[in-house]
């Protein structure tokens, strides 16, 4: 997550703060946003501490059925924290699910770096029950609610407006998330930012793990670590081959490129070479085709 070009239309967050879990953590966006621009206001101010996250993880209650007032939203659920957290109890993520599956205009991006136990998560067979049971709240605070049938959400089809994506920052992370990824019954998505090395992901990759959009980009602030743009150049060209959708988001605010970047996190395309200008939505399930920004 950074705050580059955003293919989502709003962020939901039911509760904030976080910890360090992996590489891509180690200049979490999130974290200095949420400290810097709102680090004086609850909820981020129980969570943060000189730019960086203490580990507490704060519910904002009051958040929770949110999502089913919106229509026809992008949302980006829990960019403030991890919705996979050690510390969330499963009784919050059965909140979050009820919620989603009751909003079905919208698109729901989730994004975990906790990819285990969102697969661990979503096949349980205790969640179908314990998520009507959560729905049974919603439904008390607004009756409209009880026209919206839930089905099994350990069942592939049961909402296909909920995709659910892992970061991919470097080889290890491919090898050792991909394979969970690949048993969660939703679409799933990617987000390869920020690129730590040279990708050696290929297009089985993509295809064994169902794969069905990719979103890439590099770092953002301060203290960002450069992404080779030739990186990038090799993921869209795998996507390509595999027919997979891609999302151009960044290039970083230090990008190596033989180019001159201006943009503060390299996110303005104009500055990019033509072959790079890709932001490509796949359909999602309203099945209107998504608009294709540059690129083919
Ligand atoms: S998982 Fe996400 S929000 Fe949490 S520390 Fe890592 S980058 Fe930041």
């Amino acid at each position: 997550m950074s705050d580059g070009a955003k293919y989502w239309t709003k962020p939901w967050n039911p509760w904030v703060g976080c910890s360090p879990i992996s590489p891509a953590c180690v200049n979490c966006w999130a974290a200095r946003d949420a400290s810097t621009r709102m680090g004086a206001i609850a909820p981020y101010s129980t969570v943060t501490r000189l730019g960086k996250w203490t580990g507490e993880v704060a519910f904002v209650e009051k958040r929770i059925w949110e999502p089913t007032r919106w229509k026809n939203q992008r949302v980006f659920t829990c960019n403030m924290s991890d919705l996979f957290h050690e510390l969330v109890p499963d009784e919050w993520i059965d909140q979050v699910w009820a919620s989603m599956m009751l909003s079905p205009s919208c698109t729901f991006f989730v994004l975990t770096k906790r990819i285990e136990r969102a697969a661990a998560y979503l096949n349980s067979p205790r969640l179908y029950s314990a998520v009507l049971h959560a729905a049974e709240k919603a439904r008390a605070l607004n009756p409209r609610l009880s026209k919206i049938g839930l089905s099994d959400p350990t069942h592939f089809r049961s909402a296909p407006w909920i995709w659910v994506g892992t970061t991919i920052e470097n080889n290890q992370a491919r090898e050792e998330r991909l394979h969970h990824l690949a048993r969660i019954p939703y679409p799933h998505w990617i987000s390869m930012e920020p690129l730590l090395e040279a990708p050696d992901m290929t297009r089985a990759d993509l295809e064994s793990a169902e794969v069905r959009w990719v979103v890439q980009g590099g770092e953002s602030g301060p203290d960002a670590r450069s992404s080779d743009v030739e990186w990038f150049q090799a993921i869209l060209n795998v996507c390509e081959a595999a027919k997979v959708p891609a999302f151009m988001k960044q290039l970083g605010a230090k990008p190596k490129a033989l180019f001159r970047v201006r943009h503060r996190s390299g996110a303005d395309m104009e500055e990019w070479p033509e072959r790079l200008r890709i932001r490509q939505f796949p359909v999602f399930h309203q099945q209107k085709p998504a608009p294709v920004i540059g690129g083919s």
